[in-house]
C-alpha cells in the first residue's frame, strides 16, 4: 500500500479513537495523539522501504535505520513495536508509546491485507 494511502487510514482512525478515548475519560489524549502522528509520519514501518515518505522526512536521521535492511522485516513485526512500547512505558512515557504502537500496529494490519 501506498505511504499516503497509510497516512490516511492512521489519520482516519485516530479521529475516530479520540472521542472514544475522550469518553472514556482515560486522559493521555494529547501525548497518545503526539505519539500516533509520529508513529504515522516519522517512525512507521516503512522505514525499512527504499525512498518511503516517512524515511524521506528523517532527513539525516535515516541513517539510524540501518539495521532495517529488509522492506516487511522487523519493523513489520509488531514485536519491536511492543519492545519500543514497553520502553517507552519504564520512561515513563506509556501514553506516547501506546500512540506508537497503535499507529504501527495499524499499518501492520493494513499490509497484511494487501
Ligand atoms: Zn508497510
Amino acid at each position: 500500500m501506498k505511504g499516503k494511502s497509510h497516512e490516511l487510514i492512521n489519520f482516519s482512525i485516530l479521529f475516530l479513537l479520540v472521542p472514544i478515548l475522550y469518553y472514556l475519560d482515560v486522559g493521555g489524549i494529547p501525548l497518545f495523539s503526539f505519539g500516533w502522528v509520529i508513529g504515522t509520519l516519522y517512525l512507521s514501518p516503512d522505514l525499512d522501504a527504499d525512498y518511503s515518505r516517512s524515511l524521506n522526512r528523517m532527513g539525516n536521521l535515516k541513517y539510524l535505520f540501518w539495521f532495517t535492511t529488509r522492506h516487511r522485516g522487523i519493523l513489520h513485526n509488531p514485536v519491536f513495536w511492543s519492545f519500543l512500547f514497553l520502553i517507552l512505558v519504564f520512561l515513563r512515557h506509556a501514553w506516547m508509546g501506546a500512540g506508537l504502537f497503535g499507529a504501527a500496529l495499524v499499518h501492520i494490519m493494513v499490509d497484511k491485507k494487501n
